[in-house]
């Protein structure tokens, strides 16, 4: 049995960032960068007024100080989307919008709220030095910048930043097509009724919302009932994804038949991993695609999911960080167990005015699904340890409800 360090090097070993494709700019966030973008134009491309109010050529406006106002003919009036860059007359004062250019010979701008305009002509009862409420051409940045960098996941701000050069497209990784089958004979799709002895698929949902969360393309592709060759053709059709994630079948049991299909039909690479929850954990090749068998109890196939699977699709979407991150936390409470496995506890984190404190969001079992929703983290306990005592330094997995 190998350990959870070992089985992730083993696996994170054959991840690498998907192919590049264009992407168009509404349905880019989230994606990640393949290349840098370079700025096409300055920003903003001309000086501008950053007020309502209006463009004088300040020296004009000195004669303040002595006699307590200047007045200047309106001479003309400058709207934002104005193509029109004629120079401003001296003696005059241009009315100017927010956005408008800044006509040639004004430098400077006074706000509507500092300015008395009457019968054509405008008041000024105060100097302004030259600069004032101007956005001068490329103050933010100058064409040929480089603006972002390939690995950088698009958020609203940058997809912001390519819309305002003009850009319309670039270039991401592909998100990596995930299909999932679930196992077993017992499960019934949520939303018909239960006969004795059944139980619903959860699995399905957990790892479509899994997939998508990470950043991959879930594609479910039924359940595969407990019979060797209908197990075998599934995983088959599952092939042509570029990942291929499953849920139980991977156990001891006479109709877990998954493994055995592996070992036969692809390359496997390891079977057991020495963790609670999840020891069965499969990992495999089939036709060159990763398979990811996860055991079949929910608890399971959602760590397992965590601590394999997601770190792979984040970086074949591009990812540069691909892990949760880790947290130092103080156990609230004891923990018992074997030593031999390294274990996930699931756990909820709190902030005290004494540090962040752990404690158990329930039994630890790893059919305890209730456990698992409430818990906003994974604590880890050593595989040689044989349990936390209260009070207790550990390390958690911080999960998405942490925060
Ligand atoms: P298995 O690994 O197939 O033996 O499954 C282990 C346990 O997980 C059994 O109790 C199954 O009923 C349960 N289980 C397997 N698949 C699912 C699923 N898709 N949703 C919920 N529970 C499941
Ligand atoms: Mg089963």
């Amino acid at each position: 049995m190998i350990t959870v360090a070992e089985a992730r090097s083993r696996i994170l070993r054959d991840a690498a960032p998907g192919p590049v494709e264009p992407t168009t700019l509404l349905r880019a966030l989230g994606k990640v960068l393949a290349e840098p973008v370079m700025a096409p134009l300055g920003l903003p491309p001309f000086d501008n007024s950053a007020m309502d109010g209006f463009a004088v050529r300040s020296q004009e406006l000195a004669g303040v100080a002595a006699a307590g106002a200047v007045d200047l003919p309106v001479s003309m009036e400058v709207v934002a989307g104005c193509g029109r860059f004629r120079e401003l007359a001296p003696g005059t004062a241009c009315r100017i919008m927010t956005g408008g250019p800044i006509p040639p010979g004004a430098d400077a701008v006074v706000p509507v709220e500092e300015a008395w305009e009457e019968a054509g002509r405008v008041t000024f009862r105060k100097a302004v030095s030259p600069g004032t409420h101007i956005r001068r051409a490329g103050e933010d940045f100058q064409a040929g910048d480089r603006l972002l960098e390939p690995g950088m996941v698009l958020t609203p701000a940058r997809i912001a930043l390519l819309a305002g050069v003009g850009m319309v497209e670039v270039k991401v990784h592909a998100a990596p097509r995930v299909a999932i089958l679930t196992s077993g004979d017992e499960l019934v799709p949520p939303g018909q009724a239960l006969r004795p002895g059944q139980i619903y698929d959860s699995n399905a949902y957990a790892m479509a919302a899994m997939v998508s969360e990470a950043g991959g393309i879930p594609v479910r592709m039924g359940v595969i009932r407990d019979e060797r060759d209908a197990t075998w053709r599934q995983l088959a059709d599952a092939a042509s994804y570029d990942v291929i994630l499953t849920s139980g079948g991977v156990s001891m049991g006479r109709y877990d038949f998954i493994g055995e299909i592996l070992q036969r039909h692809g390359d496997l690479h390891f079977d057991r991993v020495a963790q609670q929850p999840g020891k069965p954990f499969t990992y495999a090749t089939l036709g060159g695609k990763p398979v990811f068998a996860l055991p079949g109890n929910p608890v399971s196939t959602l760590v397992c999911f965590e601590v394999y699977v997601r770190p792979v699709i984040r970086r074949m979407s591009g990812l540069r960080e691909i892990d949760r991150p880790r947290v130092w936390a103080r156990m609230g409470e004891t923990f018992a167990k074997k030593p031999g496995r390294q274990a996930f506890l699931r756990a909820i984190l709190e902030r005290t005015p004494d540090g962040v404190m752990a404690r158990l969001a329930g039994a630890q079992g790893s059919a305890i699904l209730s456990a698992m929703a409430r818990a906003n983290a994974l604590v880890i306990v050593p595989a040689e340890a044989s349990g936390l005592a209260e009070g207790e330094q550990v390390e958690a997995l911080a999960l998405d409800s942490w925060n």
